[in-house]
C-alpha cells in the first residue's frame, strides 16, 4: 500500500504551492511550536527517540540517541549544524526541501536546537545550490521578521540560524570536514575521537544532522512519536524521501513509507523501468557509494536500512540509480570510481593512492584489457582501503567496486575473454 496523503510530511515537495511563511503555516508549519518547547528539552528528545527516526543523511544512526550525547551542562555554547551539502551522486532530496518546504527545516532546527540547548544553528549548503540558498534565506528572513526565531522570539528560546555556502567539494559533506570548512579552513576530515558532540564547531559541543532528519521533527512532535513509529517497518520507521534516477520512465523524488518494495516504488511512481521490469540489470540503492544490487535480488527487495544491509549494500540517502540492460556496468562503476578519486582530499594514503589505482584498473577492465587474476587483486585492494582511512570516503570508493565484483564477475571475465580473443585473432 502506498503512503496516504494524511501521513505525508512534505506537502509541498514539488513546489506547487507557496513556499513562503503564509503557505507553510497553511500546511501546519509553526503550529504549536511554543507548546513543544514549553514541554522541555528532554521531552523533545524522548519523543524523537520514540519515533525511531534514524538519520536521513546515509548512516542511519538513531537521531534521538545522537541528540542525547550532547552535554546538558557545559560552559561552552552548543551548536546545531545542518548538513545540506548533498553531494552524493544520485541524491537530490534536501534541495527540494530547501526550495519548496524551507519552513519545515527552520522550525525543525529551532526544536532540535532547543532540545540540545543550542542557541545557534549553522546550515552548510552545497556550493552549487544557489537557488536553494536564496529560497532558504528568504524563509529565514521571514522567520526572523515574524519573531519565530532570533533574539526574544515568541517561542522564548533565543535562536539564530545562519546559512553558510560551500564551494562544491564532495568531502565537505563529511561532518568533520564540513566543520573545518565552516571554520574557514580547507575542508579535510578530522580524526575521531574526539567526536563533535564533545569537540565540534569552534571546539564546542556540536551535533550535525541531515536536512531531512531535521525537517521531519516538527511533524513528529505534532503528530506524536508513536505515529511516526507506526509507519514503515520495525527499526526502519517513518516516511522517507526516495529519489529515483537512471533508466526509469519518470525519474522523481517521492515521499513513501520506509520499507516500500523497490518494484512498487519504481512501477507506481516512476512509470516502471525503461523497457519493462524484465529489462532491469541492477540498482544502486542508496547513492553512488552503495554496492549495487543485481536484478534477481530486486524482485522482493524492500527499501529500508536493514534489508539492504543484509544484502551487503545500504539504504544510504535512498537515492536509487536504476541501470537497465543497455548499461555497461563495468564502465558505470569505473565512472563512479573516478568520482571518488577526484574528490579524495588526499590525507590518507589508502584513499589518495587506492582510489586512483582502482579507477585505472576499472578503466582497463571496462575495455577488457586486464588479466582475470586482477579481479581478485582489485577486490583485495578495495578491502585494504575500506576501514583504513580517516573518513568514510575510502569506504564509499571501495564498496561500489566490491559490489561489481560480487555480482558481475562473469561479465568482467567475459569482457576480458572477448578482448583476448579479438587480439589473438588479429595477431593470427
Ligand atoms: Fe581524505 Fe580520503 Fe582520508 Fe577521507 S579517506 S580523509 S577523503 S584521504
Amino acid at each position: 500500500m502506498l503512503l496516504e496523503d494524511k501521513d505525508r510530511i512534505f506537502q509541498n515537495i514539488y513546489g506547487f504551492h507557496d513556499s513562503g511563511l503564509k503557505g507553510a503555516q497553511s500546511r501546519g508549519s509553526w503550529d504549536g511550536t511554543k507548546f513543544f518547547i514549553d514541554k522541555g528539552h528532554d521531552w523533545i528528545i524522548s519523543e524523537v527517540k520514540t519515533s525511531g527516526l534514524r538519520g536521513r543523511g546515509g548512516a542511519g544512526f538513531p537521531t534521538g540517541l545522537k541528540w542525547s550525547f550532547m552535554p546538558k551542562a557545559d560552559s561552552r555554547p552548543s551548536y546545531l549544524v545542518i548538513n545540506a551539502d548533498e553531494s552524493e551522486p544520485g541524491s537530490c532530496k534536501d534541495r527540494e526541501i530547501m526550495r519548496n518546504d524551507p519552513h519545515l527545516l527552520i522550525e525543525g532546527a529551532l526544536l532540535a536546537g532547543f532540545a540540545m540547548r543550542a542557541h545557534t544553528c549553522y546550515i552548510y549548503i552545497r556550493g552549487e545550490f544557489i537557488r536553494e540558498r536564496e529560497r532558504l534565506q528568504r524563509a529565514v528572513d521571514e522567520a526572523y521578521a515574524a519573531k519565530l526565531i532570533g533574539k526574544n522570539n515568541v517561542h522564548g528560546w533565543d535562536f539564530d540560524f545562519y546559512i553558510a555556502h560551500g564551494a562544491g567539494a564532495y568531502i565537505c559533506g563529511e561532518e568533520t570536514a564540513l566543520l573545518e570548512s565552516l571554520e574557514g579552513r580547507k575542508g579535510q576530515p578530522r580524526l575521531k575521537p574526539p567526536f563533535p558532540a564533545n569537540v565540534g564547531l569552534y571546539g564546542a559541543p556540536t551535533t550535525i544532522n541531515n536536512v531531512e532528519s531535521i525537517a521531519v521533527v516538527p511533524d513528529i512532535l505534532r503528530r506524536g512519536g508513536h505515529w511516526f513509529a507506526a509507519l514503515g517497518l520495525p527499526n526502519n520507521t517513518g516516511t522517507k524521501l526516495f529519489q529515483i534516477s537512471g533508466h526509469v520512465n519518470r525519474p522523481c523524488v517521492v515521499e513513501e513509507e520506509m520499507g516500500i518494495p523497490l518494484r512498487q516504488l519504481i512501477d507506481e511512481h516512476c512509470g516502471g523501468v525503461r523497457g519493462g521490469w524484465g529489462n532491469l540489470l541492477a540498482v544502486i540503492p542508496g547513492g553512488s557509494s552503495m554496492p549495487l544490487i543485481p536484478a534477481d535480488l530486486c524482485d522482493t527487495l524492500t527499501m529500508d536500512f536493514d534489508s539492504l544491509t543484509k544484502l551487503k549494500s545500504g539504504l544510504g540517502t535512498a537515492a536509487i540509480i536504476v541501470l537497465d540492460k543497455s548499461a555497461d556496468v563495468i564502465k558505470a562503476i569505473a565512472r563512479i570510481a573516478y568520482f571518488y578519486k577526484h574528490e579524495s582530499c588526499g590525507q590518507c594514503t589508502p584513499c589518495r593512492e587506492g582510489t586512483g589505482w582502482m579507477w585505472r584498473v576499472l578503466e582497463r577492465m571496462a575495455r577488457g584489457e586486464a588479466e582475470k587474476s586482477e579481479i581478485d587483486r582489485l577486490f583485495d585492494v578495495s578491502k585494504q582501503i575500506e576501514g583504513h582511512t580517516i573518513c568514510a570516503l575510502g569506504d564509499a570508493a571501495a564498496w561500489p567496486v566490491q559490489g561489481l565484483i560480487r555480482h558481475f564477475r562473469p561479465v568482467i571475465e567475459a569482457r576480458i575473454d572477448a578482448y583476448q580473443a579479438a587480439h589473438k585473432e588479429a595477431a593470427e
